[in-house]
């Protein structure tokens, strides 16, 4: 047994804590994955970190180390209690017991910014698997003011969500992490570094956020609808999603717009690229 499992071990213990499947309780028992976490967030004085879960307190330990203050969103009760005698030592502790999907992320920058010695504000969590996605693209789709998000996933999803449009694993999510940001492969992490071990393999990600949009869009709801609608019916060829899905009103106005733009009238969304679905979308804007 390493030294983080015995400490995992003992907190279990003490606090009388059983791992809750139902929140995707997996505590983190490797030390080199929460060094690698740590490390890969690239966390200064400066930055505010919210982290995502912290559960134990097995990261926060280390973010509140190096960052100018951590903010950790803690669902599970039993878990704030101790973390509160863990960490009440560091005055640059702050503790939200909500769901982190509850949470006015935007405000909660914008008001530490206002108020601290704040430059940058970062995302650091070891995810709860059962909401991945819906946090993920909460954290994109508010366009929070953030520069990165570093977070341990399923590697099934990670390999989708940082895929290039395009490639085999594309579906409707990779574009709208492709648009928002620029993604790097931490780590592939195995089942034995938690405690329990969850089913699936795990791997960390950093997104960086762009500074700048990848593309410009004229209506950005749409532009994800049509993505979202184009993926929804994968076996089906792109013109029967689209005409299916109720984007465009039936295969003649369809083919016209694909003779227009060049594509092949049997294509499939995923061999799209996002700047294909930009044409698309405006030709799309231009039949309405
Ligand atoms: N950070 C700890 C670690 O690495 O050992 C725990 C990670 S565990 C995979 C996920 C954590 O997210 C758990 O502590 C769980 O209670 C918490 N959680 C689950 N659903 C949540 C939600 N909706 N909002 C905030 N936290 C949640």
């Amino acid at each position: 047994m390493n030294n983080l499992e015995e400490e995992t071990r003992y907190i279990m213990k003490k606090y009388g804590i059983n791992a809750n499947k139902n929140l995707g309780q997996n505590f983190l028992i490797n030390n080199e994955v929460v060094d690698n976490i740590i490390q890969s967030s690239e966390i200064s004085k400066e930055d505010l970190i919210i982290e995502i879960g912290p559960g134990l307190g097995t990261l926060t330990k280390g973010l509140l180390e190096k960052a100018g203050k951590v903010i950790a969103i803690e669902l599970d009760e039993r878990m704030i209690k101790i973390l509160k005698e863990r960490f009440f030592m560091y005055d640059n502790f702050e503790l939200i017991n909500k769901d982190v999907l509850k949470v006015d992320l935007a405000e909660l920058i914008r008001n530490v910014k206002l108020d601290e010695n704040i430059k940058k504000a970062k995302i650091v969590a070891n995810l709860p698997y059962y909401i991945t996605t819906p946090i993920i693209m909460k954290l994109l789709e508010k366009e929070l003011d953030i520069e990165s998000i570093t977070v341990m996933i399923q590697k099934e999803v990670a390999d989708r969500l940082i895929a290039i449009p395009g490639e085999s694993c594309s579906g409707a999510i990779t574009y709208s992490v492709y648009y928002y940001a620029e993604s790097e492969k931490i780590m592939i992490v195995s089942n034995n570094s938690f405690i329990p071990e969850p089913e699936v393999q795990s791997e960390v990600i950093k997104l960086k956020i762009r500074k700048k949009p990848l593309v410009n869009l004229e209506d950005k709801e749409l532009f994800f609808k049509i993505i979202k609608v184009s993926f929804m019916q994968r076996r089906k060829t792109l013109i029967n999603a689209l005409v299916n899905g109720g984007i465009l009103k039936d295969k003649i106005v369809a083919k016209d717009i694909f003779n227009k733009l060049g594509f092949d009238i049997n294509v499939r969304g995923e061999n799209l690229s996002i700047q294909d679905f930009v044409v698309l979308t405006k030709e799309i804007i231009l039949q309405k």
